[in-house]
């Protein structure tokens, strides 16, 4: 069997690593010209769900460089008014249920580092350089992709792993376009350490936080320092940082605001936290301009069942998602685990292929629209400009922050809901 994967992100790279790694013949088409195509620094959330995935296909000894690379999560998760006072902080033991199996905690990975570690040992499957165009479905079984440089690949099925503006899902499921989720991420970076930028206020330098305002907007933050120990240098190449996203409604902001520069992002930024406290507003006021990008949320429409074909999808492809809750990579590479897993049943001759990629649609659709509500709730829950409701919500996190029975009732469960274990992720 061979596998054309159209895009090398962090599905489809995940995908590649599991397919080789069970033997069955992949080639991932990748647009970028090389490697060291990408700048993009913002850390990623790995929940259980994507470090399931990353055992079960890298090669054992890439699953060990991602773990001290990237490190233990630590800090929790803590809600703070925008004054600075903190109202909880939810521990990473009440985020995910404590285990000493490292796939079953979180991990916070740098992305350029993520990339690397999907990367290694697929010299020869990945193909940078290869826009793709269009597919053909060939009339004896089998699908021949099209490149915008004319080239052409065949093979036994195609994988659409191409992202939220995928060309795959647009030839292959037009409905399933994505639309505007009502909201922006102006996101930046700020030094953790060495004096440079400003001064970090004392709890955002731990773990995740979300600054909860009275308007259509909330600052999210997450500090990324690498681990100790040799592998913790390759995690972080650039150091130490503060991820800082200002999480808007669309009305809120600036129209436009998706092609501002870096000293605009930075200028808009620090006027939506005008009257915040002033290590806060500074935060944004004095972070380096050239960190700031925008990032326009989209989702993916729940789109009925299709009936399986020798073309499936995968990741932001097929239900992309705001990034509010950082779940998004995650069922990305529990797609391309599970798909991986179905693809090599097939390859062994234990089960048709038809029926191992409509398998994998059908568990993905149930996982993955569910994470895109997830998400949507996320956002619309943190924008919510209504006084009452976020002074009952100020209330009730107070009050969870006091009392850690009700913080373990009131947050475990949502928390883990899209990374709790699927039937086959237990059996493996
Ligand atoms: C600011 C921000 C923060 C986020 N934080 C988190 C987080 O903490 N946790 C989390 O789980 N998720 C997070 N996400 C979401 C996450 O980044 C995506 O869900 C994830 O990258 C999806 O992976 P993918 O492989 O489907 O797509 P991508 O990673 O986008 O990969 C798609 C690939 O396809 C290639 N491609 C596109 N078109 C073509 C073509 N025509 N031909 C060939 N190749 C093509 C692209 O170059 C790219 O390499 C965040 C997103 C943003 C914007």
């Amino acid at each position: 069997m061979r596998v054309i994967i159209i895009g090398g992100g962090i599905g489809g790279l995940c995908l590649a690593q599991g397919l080789v790694k069970a033997g069955v013949e992949a080639v991932v088409c990748e647009r970028d010209t090389g490697r060291a195509g990408r700048a993009d620094r913002y850390r990623l959330h790995i929940s259980p769900a994507g470090g399931r995935a990353l055992r079960a296909c890298l090669p054992g000894s890439a699953w060990q460089r991602f773990l001290d690379g990237a490190g233990e999560a630590s800090g929790g998760f803590g809600f703070l008014t925008e004054r600075l006072r903190t109202l909880v902080v939810v521990e990473e033991s009440v985020m995910y249920p404590p285990s000493a199996d490292p796939a079953e905690r979180a991990h916070p990975a740098d992305r350029m580092f993520l990339r690397e570690i999907l990367l290694s040992g697929l010299d020869g499957t990945v193909e940078f350089g290869r826009d793709f165009d269009r597919y053909d479905l060939l009339p004896g079984g089998g699908v021949r992709a099209r490149f915008a440089d004319g080239s052409e690949t065949a093979g036994d099925i195609l994988v659409g792993a191409d992202g939220a503006g995928s060309a795959v899902r647009r030839q292959y499921l037009p409905a399933a376009e994505p639309v505007p989720a009502g909201a922006t991420g102006i996101g930046w970076t700020v030094p953790l350490a060495g004096g440079a930028g400003p001064r970090i206020p004392g709890r955002l330098g731990h773990g995740m936080n979300m600054i909860m305002v009275s308007a259509p907007f909330f600052l999210f933050t997450s500090a990324f320092r690498r681990p100790p120990g040799p592998g913790g240098a390759a995690g972080a190449p650039g150091g130490d940082y503060l991820l800082c996203a200002l999480v808007t409604r669309s009305g809120a902001c600036p129209p436009g605001v998706g092609s501002f520069t870096g000293p605009e992002l930075r200028a808009v930024a620090a006027t939506m936290m005008a009257g915040w406290h002033p290590d806060l507003v500074r935060l944004a006021a004095e972070a380096a301009p050239e960190t700031f990008g925008a990032f326009p949320f989209a989702a993916a429409p729940a789109v009925p069942a299709w009936p399986g074909s020798q073309v499936t999808v995968l990741g932001d492809a097929i239900h992309c998602m705001p990034p509010a809750g950082g779940i998004g990579a995650n069922m990305a590479l529990r797609d391309a685990s599970l798909l991986a897993r179905n693809l090599a049943a097939a390859a062994r001759g234990e089960v048709p292929l038809a029926e191992a990629v409509s398998g994998y649609e059908a568990e993905m659709r149930d996982y993955a629209f569910g994470a895109v509500r997830s998400a949507l709730g996320n956002l619309r829950a943190g924008t919510s400009a209504s006084l009452p409701a976020q002074a009952g919500m100020r209330a009730w996190f107070r009050l969870c922050g006091a009392v850690p029975a009700l913080r373990r009732s009131g947050f475990g469960e949502s928390w883990n809901r899209d990374a709790r274990p699927r039937p086959w992720e237990l059996a493996a």
